[in-house]
């Protein structure tokens, strides 16, 4: 029994399965094609199969197909750390141009599930198609993969299974095709490689996908879903390459069917009034600095160990730093302008936080990481937000896609912290307390954004520290308080 037998025998069994194959022999390259393959590698056959659990699922870029969400979980049933990794950071160039991102998880629930059985190829179920899987069984297996794959096999291979896992077909069947095929050639190489009937190779070769029912856009062999084709299976001087990474249509067309609405935030209309400040620095808004030189100084630094500074972005209306969650190196950054533990201070910023996304901060108070810290603030994907301190809660509300201003009221004579956006109060609390306690320090040291969960992506600019008019900004703040979740001493 073939591998193909394999495959498919166990699908029949239990599923309406409809499969395409892509297939590569080494013998048939041409010294020319050889030129466009990948690296030589040990396996002398590599099997790509796209799997749908039914018929009607079946179409090219099938609007059904497509995900309602944009966060898919995904769980490895197998594999080594390395072979993990090369997958979770080539999985994610699918990410950086749609609105759809992989949280890897190690128990249930999750959408994704990935074996490395080295018996049935590669192959991913499409889209939607993979709700309908029980939990216990793969999504998607990488049958080649190991410690000795070159990067470009590891890009190409993840990049199309995922593609499939996100809703992409075959672009060899797409709607528009033009392929000259010599199909006595066809079906005389499938036969050969796949053991495949004529039925066969015409369903999952020659067979295009519907106009009507599909979702595309124009036909495209460098797509990373597009068949390696060598010429030997065509009519005239054609073929298609070895395509490992993303096309620009590729790119496009993603893009539109998970758009990143509100990914790019809006041009401030919050100036940076930054009076009396103490830091040396007007305003803290990186208008300087480029991603080359921030940060420039000490006043932004990563907090643990493997954490990233953000993405310092440009506009045309100015500089922002974005805090976007990855799995890999995911953003921990503090800003630490000074100690304070004397007077009062003003500590404001504006924060952007955009549709359905979240976002988090907390006050450090020491100088170490995991020495003391105080409050915690949580802006959740539905606008709701708390404020968590001495095992307590505040709850609050914040409006997403636009700008807000934060404050914070640092108070050290009266042991006090006020926390405001745009100027309303949200809550009141001691600055002795600390996040579990109230025997803490009385003292700021530093501010630390970091990308709490996979939804996670805001923006922060304009930081400006100042000496406080006290008693005037903070009786302003109380007069515009709702008085609900506010501590006292
Ligand atoms: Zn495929």
């Amino acid at each position: 029994m073939t591998i193909w037998h394999i495959i498919t025998s166990t699908l029949i069994i239990s599923l309406a399965v409809f499969l395409n194959s892509c297939t590569k022999e080494e013998s048939d390259l041409t010294s020319e094609d050889e030129e466009l393959a990948e690296p030589v590698s040990d396996s002398e056959e590599k099997i790509c199969t796209e799997l749908y659990y039914r018929a009607t699922d079946r179409a090219f870029g099938s609007k059904q197909a497509f995900w309602n969400k944009k966060v898919l979980k995904v769980r490895f049933l197998g594999g080594g750390a390395y072979v993990q990794s090369k997958i979770k950071e080539y999985a994610n160039e699918w990410s950086q141009h749609a609105n759809i991102n992989f949280q890897f998880v190690t128990r249930e629930p999750s959408d994704i599930r990935i074996s490395f059985d080295r018996n049935s190829g590669s192959w991913s179920y499409v889209g939607q198609s993979n709700r309908f899987i029980g939990t216990s069984r793969a999504t998607m297996n990488f049958g080649w993969f190991t410690d000795r794959t070159s990067d470009t096999e590891f890009r190409r291979t993840t990049l199309h299974e995922f593609g499939h896992a996100i809703g992409l077909s075959h672009e060899h069947q797409h709607p528009e095709a033009s392929i000259q095929w010599n199909r006595e050639a066809v079906y005389s190489y499938y036969q050969r490689t796949q053991d495949w009937s004529r039925r066969d190779v015409d369903a999952n070769i020659f067979q295009r996908y519907n106009a009507s029912s599909s979702n595309f856009s124009a036909y495209d062999p460098s797509s990373i879903m597009h068949y390696y084709i060598p010429r030997s299976l065509v009519l005239g001087p054609w073929s298609a390459p070895w395509n490992s990474a993303l096309s620009t249509i590729d790119k496009q067309f993603i893009a539109s069917i998970y758009p990143k609405s509100g990914d790019e935030p809006p041009s401030e209309e919050l100036s940076c009034a930054c009076t009396a400040s103490i830091t040396g620095i007007a305003c803290d808004n990186f208008e300087d600095l480029t991603s080359a030189t921030f940060p420039q100084t000490d006043d932004w630094k990563p907090w643990s160990t493997n954490g990233n500074m953000g993405e310092l972005q440009t506009y045309s209306w100015g500089k922002v730093l974005k805090i976007q969650h990855q799995d890999i190196n995911n953003p921990d950054v503090v800003y630490a302008p000074a100690t304070l533990n004397d007077g009062t201070y003003e500590l404001s910023w504006d924060q952007y936080i955009g549709p359905n996304s979240s976002a988090y901060f907390n006050i450090q108070k020491g100088v170490e990481i995991g020495q003391e810290f105080g409050a915690q603030f949580y802006f959740d994907t539905e606008s709701s937000g708390q404020v968590k301190i001495n095992q307590q809660v505040i709850d609050f509300n914040y409006t997403q896609n636009q700008w807000l201003k934060m404050a914070l009221i640092l108070d050290f004579e009266n042991n006090q912290v006020n926390f405001s956006i745009e100027d309303r109060l949200v809550g009141s609390f001691p600055n002795r307390w600390s996040a579990q306690s109230s025997d803490g320090t009385n003292q700021f040291t530093m501010l630390n954004f970091y990308a709490i969960d996979a939804d996670t992506r805001f923006w922060l600019d304009n930081f400006c520290l100042s000496r406080s008019a006290s008693e005037a900004s903070i009786a302003q703040s109380k007069l515009r308080s709702d008085g609900f979740g506010t501590f006292r001493n």
